[in-house]
């Protein structure tokens, strides 16, 4: 529509049209090589960036659900290659799941060193964002959490899994203080001797007199001892079909 009120205005006086280039057609085309200008520099730098390395690690991504988690990635890291039509070098992180996710190499460098004090954010990917403590990497989908949220949770889980492992060891010891692991003490030579005799050299169970094995009617490990009250001789047959039972 402005077009053709110009093309009236162009038609009929010369000062208008000189006006109308100014005012429209010079910002039309000041507008028009801006455009021109970003694409061929979106071009350039899609040109010097290159397509990311196509490398992937550990299961297929998928999303945490709903709810909200802090975890640790063992296999996130950080890499470095060359790509793009510059043979640029390009800085990536990559975690399970993730593609490679691009990162500016001096943000990477800084945090390396504050990362061993506070949390360093490092990347999002998705509805995880992914965080760097004490050179171990930690994800969470809970967008809201602060560097000293995460350093406060991993804290108080380290100090929940040293409590764990504290009672775990309490529980052994007191049961081990209740059941004294005996150490199984060979069998004298006459009382073997004796039980051979009273026994006939065979099984009580089948007679057999292969594979003849002296056994601990009581087991040696349930306090039972060495005597000839509580042996008796079994064949191996019968003394694996006893087992742990009495
Ligand atoms: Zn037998």
């Amino acid at each position: 529509m402005l077009g053709l009120l110009g093309l009236l205005v162009i038609s009929d006086n010369p000062v208008a049209a000189q006006v109308v280039v100014v005012v429209v057609l010079a910002p039309l085309l000041w507008l028009f090589s801006w455009w021109l200008a970003g694409g061929i520099h979106r071009t350039w730098e899609g040109l010097v960036a290159g397509k990311p390395p196509e490398v992937a690690i550990g299961r297929a991504w998928r999303r945490s659900g709903a709810r909200q988690q802090l975890r640790e990635d063992q296999h996130a890291h950080f890499f470095h290659d060359r790509g793009g039509i510059l043979m640029r070098r390009r800085d990536w992180f990559i975690a399970t799941g993730t593609p490679p996710l691009r990162v500016d190499p001096e943000t990477v460098a800084a945090a390396a060193s504050a990362q061993q004090d506070h949390p360093r954010y490092v990347t999002t990917y998705s509805d995880r964002s992914y965080w760097w403590h004490q050179d171990a990497f930690y994800w969470t989908n809970c967008p809201e959490l602060t560097g000293e949220d995460i350093k406060a949770l991993l804290f108080a889980r380290e100090r929940r899994q040293k409590r764990e492992l504290e009672h775990a060891h309490a529980v052994l010891a007191a049961a081990s203080a209740l059941l004294p692991e005996r150490k199984r003490q060979p069998i004298p030579r006459d009382v073997k001797l004796a039980v051979f005799q009273r026994d006939e050299g065979a099984c009580v169970e089948c007679a057999s007199n292969f594979d003849i094995q002296y056994d601990h009617i009581i087991p040696f490990s349930m306090g039972g001892s060495n005597t000839a009250d509580n042996l008796q001789l079994l064949c191996g047959r019968c003394n694996q079909k006893k087992g742990g039972r009495l």
